[in-house]
């Protein structure tokens, strides 16, 4: 295992400077894959919010309000060119800061990144908005304004690409952001903050403040009354709490919650592409994606040929140290989480299920948390671990029988967040498309992404969609101007 040679501190970023909290507070920053400290953060709390979001407010109507499109189009296109530069140097903090592999940081997670920057840039000028005529009487014309303060809210899983997803639709329609990052991977947003200044971002118009979530930087970053918005991805517990304590406030919320989403396998599709994908939406990120596939359903009369190919072929997934590039699965996030993951598996077994594959810590890897990838069958659609999240390498498979009893147990939860279909009948996979209760389903393959495309959950996986237009929609207010004529 390659130890931690990188050692970085993460202050808060408010107002274009680089500040520690007001009383000198801290907490550590630890690798997940070696348990050895990375650094110190800043811990944030109401002060340290309430100053980055006066630095907010006082940016919205500065150079940030008056600049021309063009100005603002190539701030934006900067950043994600200065992400680009700096690929891996921020793949190499990520994979220091998730345990994940860090070619996947680096091919996927930090790309994505910048991407996302160059794609609400070119975004900007295609917006366009309505006008409506009452006869001779008056003309309606519609501007779209900055909602004005918005707070992002983030998780660990893609630190940095879930981060900018938010973060370059929220500057492209002229907001100006308080960024709470996960407390458990501050560093590549304290990077972004850095890129950010670099490119000519004014001052203000971006703040970081690190810190934790109940009673701290999250929670007051919600109950701040000059926030005007709250873009949130994580748990659905915590997407509860927030909703409570921003009716306070009456904020406008954007919601990416969790998601327990079903892999359907019919015995008409290529087994061979069924299996290559499944490996990647089962055990990517060590399944650490709301988007996973952690339930799978196959047609009986393939159920036996799935198993025997899936077990064998996760059985040669190589578990260890995210810088080697052969690692296929890295580390679990933090002790905490590996414990509740693994009381999965543990629970599995008292409600009846087989161990197919792994269930446990690899040999020879005795610090970092890491879990080989895990399948379970022989449990049913009442079982908590087919109902409950478990964020994590593992998935449960279980066969059907026919297309009405796959779809009532696929939508047998209060998630619905994706879903994939695997079929080669082209009026099943409508069929069975539009009888999924998810807001994203994917047939014939997983996790491809147009960022033009609604992207969000249904029922408790979220509220609201983001991508292209929809992205617009949330983070501007559409305002209404009738002349009479
Ligand atoms: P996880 O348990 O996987 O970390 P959470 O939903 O708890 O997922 O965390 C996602 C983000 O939400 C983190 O940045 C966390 O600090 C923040 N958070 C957690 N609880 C709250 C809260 N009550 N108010 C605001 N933010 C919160």
């Amino acid at each position: 295992m390659q130890t931690t040679t990188v050692t970085m501190d993460c202050l808060h970023f408010i107002d274009g400077q680089f500040v520690p909290s007001l009383n000198g507070t801290t907490f550590d920053n630890i690798n997940p894959a070696t348990e050895e400290k990375l650094g110190i953060v800043a811990e944030g709390g109401a002060p340290e919010v309430d100053l980055a979001v006066k630095a907010a407010r006082r940016a919205l109507s500065g150079p940030w309000k008056t600049m021309t499109a063009n100005d603002r189009i190539t701030i934006l296109r900067r950043i994600g060119d200065l992400i680009i530069q700096r690929n891996d140097e921020l793949a190499r903090l990520e994979s220091l800061d998730t345990g994940k592999p860090s070619w996947l940081s680096g091919s996927i997670d930090i790309p994505r990144s910048a991407y996302n920057f160059h794609f609400f840039s070119d975004y900007i000028r295609t917006i366009t908005t309505e006008a409506t005529q009452m006869d001779n009487v008056a003309l309606n014309y519609a501007i779209r304004v900055p909602v004005g303060v918005v707070g992002l809210i983030n998780p660990w899983n893609l630190p940095l690409l879930l981060l900018t997803w938010k973060l370059a639709p929220a500057l492209a329609a002229g907001n100006t952001v308080v960024i709470k990052p996960a407390e458990l991977t501050p560093m590549t947003a304290t990077v972004l903050a850095e890129i950010c200044r670099d490119a000519g971002l004014p001052n203000g118009v971006l703040n970081v403040v690190h810190g934790f979530g109940p009673d701290s930087a999250g929670a007051a970053l919600v109950e701040h009354p000059d926030v005007n918005a709250i873009s949130f991805t994580g748990e659905t517990t915590t997407g509860k709490v927030i909703m409570a304590s921003a009716a306070k406030t009456l904020k406008r919320l954007s919601y990416e919650l969790g998601g327990k989403n079903p892999n359907v396998i019919f015995a008409d599709s290529n087994l061979d592409e069924v299996i290559e994908t499944t490996m990647k939406s089962s055990f990517i990120n060590q399944g650490e994606v709301c988007l996973c596939g952690s339930r799978i359903y196959v047609e009986r009369s393939a159920y036996e040929d799935f198993i025997n190919k899936f077990v064998a072929k996760t059985k040669e997934l190589i578990v260890g140290d995210p810088f080697d590039p052969k690692t296929k699965v890295g580390s679990l996030i933090s002790q905490e989480h590996y414990e509740r993951v693994t009381s999965y598996i543990s629970l599995a077994l008292e409600e009846g299920g087989t161990i197919e594959s792994g269930g446990k810590r690899p040999e020879g890897l005795n610090k970092g948390y890491f879990l080989e990838p895990t399948i379970i069958t022989g449990l049913t659609r009442d079982c908590r671990v087919v109902k409950e999240e478990i964020f994590g390498p593992v998935v449960t498979v279980i066969p059907f029988d026919t297309e009405e009893e796959v779809l009532e147990q696929v939508n047998d939860t209060h998630y619905g967040l994706s879903a994939s279909v695997w079929t080669n009948d082209l009026r099943r996979a409508h069929r069975v498309a539009a009888e999924i209760e998810a807001g994203i389903v994917w047939v014939n393959t997983w996790f491809l992404r147009d960022l033009r495309t609604p992207f969000g959950g249904m029922k408790q996986s979220g509220i609201g969609r983001e991508g292209g237009l929809h992205s617009f929609e949330f983070y501007s207010e559409l305002k209404n101007i009738c002349i009479k004529l």
